[in-house]
């Protein structure tokens, strides 16, 4: 069985086999390939209101340009103290050509003031997998926490720094990948879609 991870960025893809299993409980092997392994497939922009919506569009076109299963994902931070903001505009919270940097500062300044108990959020990934026929199954998990004051860590990416993990006392820039892979919102929502492909019969 030939599954297309629908992503462009190779570290992901990585991040996402390495939790995905080779084979399923029959015997049967799976093999993942990513959007380069298929020649480069370019998929449709994340114009979706919810993350669900984003990551549904993106594995339906997969599945339906590839003919593979495909599966995509789509993940999202939500503070409370904003009401859920930056969510669906996570990645462009401060501008189209913004950058991480950008970003984290952009929500630093928005809860300047605000005491460790006014500044929860929570990283929530959705993931789907769709089928060439239009089937739809979605996996999720979230990882709560609180927005930091300034930057600790150095490992990761994105919000990373400032995102201080709910009963731990650290940044997730401060955990090694695989302390952060145990906890973090895209592996749980990938562990339990790997549960379920282990479970699939030819
Ligand atoms: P994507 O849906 O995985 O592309 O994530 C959207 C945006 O959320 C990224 O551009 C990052 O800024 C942020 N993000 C996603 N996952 C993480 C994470 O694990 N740590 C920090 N930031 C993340």
């Amino acid at each position: 069985m030939k599954i297309l991870i629908a992503t462009g960025n190779e570290h992901k893809f990585k991040e996402i086999t390495d939790i995905l299993p080779r084979k399923t409980k029959t015997g049967e092997d799976i093999e993942y390939v990513s959007l380069s392994g298929i020649g480069g497939l370019k998929l449709p922009p994340e114009t979706g209101n919810t993350l669900t919506e984003n990551a549904e569009k993106k594995a339906a076109y997969a599945a339906r340009e590839s003919g593979l299963p495909a599966i995509s994902d789509d993940t999202g931070l939500e503070v409370e103290f904003l009401n859920g903001r930056p969510g669906v505009r996570t990645a462009r919270y401060a501008g189209e050509h913004a950058d991480a940097d950008d970003n984290n500062r952009k929500l630093l300044n928005e809860l300047e003031g605000l005491f460790l108990g006014k500044r929860a959020a929570c990283f929530r990934t959705v993931a789907c997998l769709a089928t060439p026929s239009g089937d739809m199954l979605h996996f999720e998990g979230s990882l709560d926490g609180f927005i930091g004051f300034g930057y600790r860590g150095t490992n990761g990416f994105g919000y990373d720094p400032i995102f201080i993990v709910a009963g731990m006392r650290k940044t997730l820039a401060e955990l090694t990948e695989q302390e952060k892979n145990a906890i973090s919102h895209r592996g749980k929502a990938f562990r339990q879609l790997a549960a379920y492909l282990e479970t699939l019969k030819q």
